[in-house]
């Protein structure tokens, strides 16, 4: 079977409009990690840079809130990463510190900590992303974590598919799958040292991820990002999940105008800051330092759009700008 061919959008825009007013904040909190996958470059789980200071990023906490709450009326949603975030030795004030200031919180994490931690912080988030890595997650652990999870919040689990033990992993998908019918999974394609090249699937396996599992029954809350919305001349709109765009190799949108540093931020585990994953705009501060937070889109100059969070903003082409 070929992969279908790529379409051409004048228009991508988020399906749910509280999905548009949101400031998705990708903050790596550092670069530790319980885990030590095999298809993940050291640099994001072996410890090499120090957990950023907590006084940094309250004082952060402090200008997001300015910009885009007070002068914006826009909602600010912090994404902790990390590394494993929740190995951040001050991680329970710094999540007590963002629900303070009215901040939704949502974690990316391997979901390796105990049951008693994640029922401690549980009232802190209001979504989490469990990613399910196969080499190293305990699969009862788990299921546990995200049982317990599902039952307060939208819980969102990646599982991660290496091509070479595809069958068992996706038979545990469907075993979590089972167990949390109110998430909703992902199977998660993976790219060469996380870059833009896919591992080598085959086509069955590519229409396996691209079919997913879908949810069985309703979530719990509101997730930050959802569906896109997808324009093109002459064609109906179309929802689009961000996997379908990285399956049929459609996430290219140099030249569009993107409004990465309006919906979106990312905070590198160095302290740097940027508008999106894909830095498209450079540095615009540091944590601890001058910030210059964005006020307008900026013009898409990368050649691929290769993270599921930059693919999930707002893109308009230039010709079919209104
Ligand atoms: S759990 Fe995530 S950060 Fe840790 S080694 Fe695996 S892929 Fe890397
Ligand atoms: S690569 Fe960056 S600037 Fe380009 S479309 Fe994606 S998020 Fe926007």
């Amino acid at each position: 079977m070929d992969a279908p061919a790529p379409r051409t959008f004048d228009l991508i825009e988020h399906s749910n409009a509280d999905h548009a007013r949101t400031v998705l904040v990708d903050w790596m909190l550092g670069n530790g990690c319980s885990y030590a996958c095999s298809y993940c470059p050291a640099a994001l789980h072996d410890g090499s840079l120090r957990w950023q200071p907590a006084e940094a990023v309250l004082a952060f906490y402090d200008r997001l809130h300015r910009h885009y709450v007070h002068h914006r009326g826009r909602r600010v949603w912090l994404q902790f990463t990390g590394g494993e975030p929740t190995m951040h030795p001050r991680i329970i004030p710094l999540l007590e510190a963002a629900t303070e200031r009215g901040f939704s919180v949502s974690l990316i994490s391997n979901a390796s900590r105990t049951l008693r931690f994640w029922q401690r912080i549980a009232p802190h988030l209001d979504s989490v992303i469990l990613t399910y890595h196969n080499e190293f997650a305990e699969l009862d652990h788990f299921r546990a974590v995200g049982r317990l999870l599902a039952e307060r919040m939208p819980v969102h689990i990646n599982v991660t598919m290496r091509p070479d033990h595809f069958d068992r992993t996706l038979a545990e998908a469907r075993a979590l799958r089972e167990a949390m019918p109110s998430a909703s999974i992902t199977l998660k394609p993976l790219r060469v040292d996380f870059d833009d090249v896919l591992f080598d699937y085959s086509p069955g396996q590519l229409a396996a991820m691209e079919a997913g599992l879908p949810a069985t029954g309703p979530a719990q809350g509101a997730m930050p990002r959802g569906t896109m919305t997808a324009e093109a001349a002459g064609a109906p709109p179309q929802r689009v999940r961000a996997n379908e765009f990285v399956i049929r190799g459609e996430n290219r949108w140099q030249g569009y105008l993107c409004n990465a540093g309006l919906e979106s931020l990312r905070v590198k585990g160095d302290g740097s800051i940027t508008r999106a994953v894909c830095s498209v705009g450079g540095e615009i501060g540091r944590l601890g330092g001058e910030i210059a937070l964005p006020a307008a889109p900026v013009t898409c100059t990368a050649g691929t759009c290769a993270c599921v969070a930059d693919i999930l903003i707002t893109k308009v082409r230039p010709a079919a700008r209104r």
